[in-house]
């Protein structure tokens, strides 16, 4: 199972194998190409917003021709790293259509990051052209300090807030450098990289996930369908763009003439505001960027505006988010992915009944993590070892694995990695799921977030959706505490709603009464919970002050 059928590839050659690819009738894909079209079309549409600036699609376009012509006159050429470490800021934006029309490959860093792990990743990638907000200047220089890149161009990007250093060219001054009429293009091979970027800190050491023009093209075809997206779409940045490319969202928007609303940083007030004054119809974000804006008063205003369609992805949604979110206007999508496959690769897709379900099951139904993404080919639960399927019967556990064209060329410079990832012919995700007899898979845990108790194994995502209907949780999460007795016990890390209190016993009890007993954690540990720029909890830290 899992292979390639290569038969047809094997036989005979026949007439119709005479009509070969030309000029004509091939085009390597590329979502290059989005942009150039939705600015002959749909010029005086705002490509992004950005506080009181905006610039519409035909002006985008002329500035990443500007972009592109000064990038390849410092030798940008393709295969060249061009890094950024910067917010979902207009240049950012820009740059997914600059950077990759010169052949290019767009390494977007981490902006939480610091100056060690960024250098590391600047050499790893070869970085030659750096772009920098000017909020984060200081810890760039420090990552290139700390770093054995030879030479690199460090190019400033100010915003409102955060004025030029001085030190630097800005990224205004190139673009008056540039000419407004270079000549756009895409890769003469579409399975050339257009993107690197490295995985997120939940776990060990990063790999420099390598993506292709095609796959590229295709997720960002696939975000639309998936979601049901329409033309102009106004799409609100809560995603990070440096986290798998903004799963693919600024090519997404090109395509539609959809306009981006830019943010520097997830502020439920400023979010509410943005969503109001801009007639938001799309986001996209970690659960936790859900949770943070239930929490928040600034919710009630949007209780009469119009429906915001928000994937949410990157972690398992707990069915009370999602049971409060059509409470406050947020209409949602599930999708669940990795850097390696683009962001979203699979979707909870609804069927029509579910909307006669009750709440709670709704909500269940929904937390799924679901079915192949509509471009994506494959997707399955298998047994690791053997590599075939597990049976539909939503109790025997396996790993998720892909298959398809939105899938990583592999991890750069790390062959061993790359051979492992794709073993039995397939992407192997890590992560543990069970096949519902629906088809639907349902994530139980990353490998190492089992909890096996006493022998018996505990997902710590079902034991934080109990934890997440406690009224006085903000956030949770739960890991495996070592246990003479047990082996492991689950411990539950709970950062508090403002103003609201519990006791460790409070906690565990309510646990009690709503899973079975064994599932209960053992012990609470209060406090700020630490978390990734993408809203991750970072289950590796709290693993060491539990076990400590
Ligand atoms: P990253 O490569 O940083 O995007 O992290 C990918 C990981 O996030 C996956 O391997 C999953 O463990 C987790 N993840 C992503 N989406 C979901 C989801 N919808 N539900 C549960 N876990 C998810």
């Amino acid at each position: 199972m899992n292979s390639v059928d290569t038969s047809m590839a094997a036989a005979p050659a026949t007439p119709f194998d005479e009509l070969g690819k030309t000029d004509a009738n091939f085009v390597a894909l590329s979502p290059t190409s989005f942009v150039r079209r939705t600015a002959a079309v749909y010029p005086d549409k705002d490509a992004w917003r950005h506080g009181a600036r905006s610039v519409t699609w035909a002006a985008c376009f002329e500035r990443c021709r500007r972009l592109g012509s000064w990038l390849e006159r410092q030798g940008v050429a393709r295969g060249t790293t061009v890094s950024a470490i910067l917010p979902n800021i207009p240049a950012m934006f820009e740059l997914h259509f600059a950077a990759p029309a010169t052949g290019a490959v767009l390494n977007t860093l981490n902006i939480r990051l610091d100056a060690v792990a960024l250098a590391f990743q600047l050499d790893h990638g070869q970085a030659q052209i750096l772009f920098v907000d000017s909020e984060f200047l200081a810890l760039a220089e420090a990552a290139v300090d700390a770093s054995s890149v030879s030479s690199l161009t460090i190019i400033e990007v100010p915003d409102e807030d955060y004025p030029a250093s001085g030190r630097y060219e800005t990224y205004e001054d190139v673009l008056t450098k540039g000419d407004p009429n270079w000549g756009w293009r895409g890769p003469a091979d579409e399975w050339d990289a257009i993107g690197l970027n490295y995985t997120s800190g939940t776990t060990g050491n990063p790999k420099g996930v390598v993506v292709h023009h095609r796959g590229a093209y295709l997720n960002a075809v696939s975000n639309i369908i998936s979601c049901n997206l329409g033309p102009h779409e106004v799409y609100l940045w809560t995603l990070p763009m440096f986290h798998c490319n903004g799963w693919c969202f600024p090519w997404t928007l090109a395509l539609l003439g959809g306009t981006a609303i830019c943010l520097r940083k997830v502020d439920p007030d400023v979010i509410f505001d943005l969503i109001a004054r801009h007639d938001v119809t799309l986001m996209c974000g970690a659960p936790i960027v859900y949770s943070t804006m239930l929490g928040s008063d600034a919710r009630l205003k949007n209780r009469e505006k119009r429906k915001v369609k928000a994937l949410f992805g990157g972690a398992a949604p707990p069915g009370a988010v999602i049971e409060a979110c059509a409470g406050v206007g947020i209409e949602m999508v599930h999708a669940y992915g990795l850097t390696e496959v683009y962001g979203p690769a699979s979707i909870c897709a609804p069927q029509t009944d579910w909307q006669y379900k009750s709440n709670e099951e709704r909500a269940r139904l929904f937390s799924r993590q679901g079915v192949t993404d509509c471009l994506q080919e494959h997707m399955d639960v298998v047994d690791p070892e053997t590599g075939e399927s597990v049976p539909h019967d939503g109790e025997t556990m396996g790993e998720i694995v892909f298959r398809g064209n939105i899938v990583m060329k592999g991890y750069l410079k790390n062959p061993d990695a790359t051979r492992d990832a794709f073993r039995n012919g397939v992407f192997n995700t890590g992560d543990l799921a069970v096949m519902d007899p629906d088809g639907y898979v349902r994530i139980l845990d990353r490998s190492k977030d089992i909890i096996i108790s006493g022998g018996e194994n505990i997902s710590s995502i079902e034991v934080e959706d109990v934890l997440y209907r406690h009224p006085a949780v903000l956030f949770a999460a739960v890991v495996a505490k070592p246990d003479e007795k047990w082996g492991e016990v689950p411990c539950a890390c709970v950062e508090l709603a403002p103003g609201k209190s519990a006791t460790e016993d409070e906690i565990i009890e309510f646990c009690r009464d709503h899973m079975a007993r064994f599932k209960a954690p053992k012990a609470v540990v209060f406090g700020e919970l630490p978390k990734t720029s993408t809203g991750k909890i970072q289950k590796f830290a709290l693993r060491k002050v539990v076990s400590n």
